[in-house]
């Protein structure tokens, strides 16, 4: 069989996807000088509000900041606790960690989400919110994790970085709690060139907190009324992102496609627990930022993989949040999540592959487990 190269992610193709158009764009933002705090920030903000049914759209550094803020902005900070669950990236720990708060790692359930029936025994007396993180492109049952909340009092901000686009019941991720964070990191589902982020709220006192928060803490007129910080996206970013937002229901369609074809060649496959397959009729509408699958004999699988010119990621490391002893996580056992991270393994999952690259991919997978 021929050998074919297929990358993990193609970070060119972030630019070259509609090169001609981006360029034309970006010639008109940058001839004007219109880098800071410009109309195209206003126009990205608004089109995502509408996007997603969101109130307040706020434009921001990147999707940590985006976390930072939310915090800051719902008064969650020294002597709180945040659960969110430990499969997640280091950045949804460490924005809790830096408003003073403690970040309270639980489980995963079988779909690689919160496993909400865990979120209980994780609360005590300072516990403030809940972090569901809106993993892979799919959205938590929020319905769930918004009963524990309430009964619980407790606030819910949402890690949507991955899930722009996703929804739960019809309503889209980001826009469940007190307030929700995107990241547009080039290889997140709405990538720009370089790092972005938004941060989103339906609550107007949050939502006027936030727009101060992310410029110095200036209002309108540009006078200082409260303690703020830069945080803001920049211009020639959001100019790029509207227009891959003007494409993006084509990708999320593409990218369940491609699921939906690794799912029906590699469901045969019993040494592999496959995510979700896209479903049309249910709860769940995921856009498959990742395809993250469990795999027996993962190590050498990747290792296989990559001979055949095959890119596969292991995500966040691997390594839980529980499990980076250097950031103070001593003595916390979460075995379900541990024996996860032994199998977890990413395929390729971006919009410059071929049905073609897919079945080479899955073809490599069959001969794998058949030797
Ligand atoms: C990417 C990501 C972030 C952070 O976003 P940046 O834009 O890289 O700062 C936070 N949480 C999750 C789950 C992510 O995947």
């Amino acid at each position: 069989m021929e050998i074919k190269s297929v990358p993990f992610f193609n970070y060119p193709w972030v630019y070259e996807q509609h090169e001609e158009e981006i360029k034309s764009v970006m010639q008109d933002v940058l001839k004007r000088g219109a880098f800071i705090l410009q109309k195209e920030l206003d126009e990205f903000e608004k089109s995502i509000s509408k996007f997603i049914d969101i109130k307040h759209v706020f434009g921001v550094a990147d999707g940590t900041n985006a976390l930072n803020l939310a915090l800051i902005a719902t008064g969650i900070g020294r002597g709180s606790e945040v659960i969110l669950p430990s499969h997640t990236y280091v950045a949804s720990a460490a924005a809790i960690h830096y408003v003073g708060a403690t970040p309270v790692p639980v489980e995963c359930g079988v779909d690689h989400m919160l496993d909400a029936n865990l979120i209980k025994k994780a609360i005590t007396k300072r516990t403030r919110a809940i972090m569901p993180v809106q993993l892979n492109g799919r959205t938590c049952n929020m319905q769930e994790i918004q009963m524990i909340a309430d009964e619980a009092n407790l606030l819910i901000i949402e890690d949507a970085a991955q899930a722009l686009g996703s929804k739960f019941k019809g309503r889209f991720a980001g826009t469940f709690g007190a307030a929700g964070t995107f990241s547009f990191f080039p290889a997140k589902v709405l990538g720009c060139f370089g790092d972005g982020g938004a941060v989103v709220t339906n609550d107007d006192a949050i939502g006027e907190k936030l727009g101060l928060l992310r410029d110095h803490g200036r209002n309108e007129k540009g006078n200082v009324v409260a303690w703020g910080t830069n945080s803001r996206l920049d211009n020639l970013q959001a100019a790029v992102l509207s227009v891959k937002l003007k494409y993006y229901v084509n990708d999320i369609n593409r990218r369940r496609e491609l699921a939906n074809l690794y799912d029906s060649n590699l469901k045969d496959i019993e040494q592999l627990n496959l995510p979700p397959p896209p479903s049309n009729d249910g709860d769940y509408f995921d856009v498959y930022q990742n395809y993250e699958l469990e795999a027996d004999n993962r190590d050498e699988l990747k290792s296989y993989l990559a001979e055949y010119g095959i890119g596969t990621l292991i995500q966040f490391g691997g390594k839980a949040i529980h499990q980076h002893k250097e950031l103070g996580f001593e003595g916390i056992s979460l075995p379900v999540t541990e024996q996860m991270y032994d199998r977890f393994l990413m395929l390729p999952m971006n919009t410059s592959l071929t049905d073609y690259d897919v079945e080479y991919v899955c073809e490599r997978l069959h001969n794998f487990y058949k030797q």
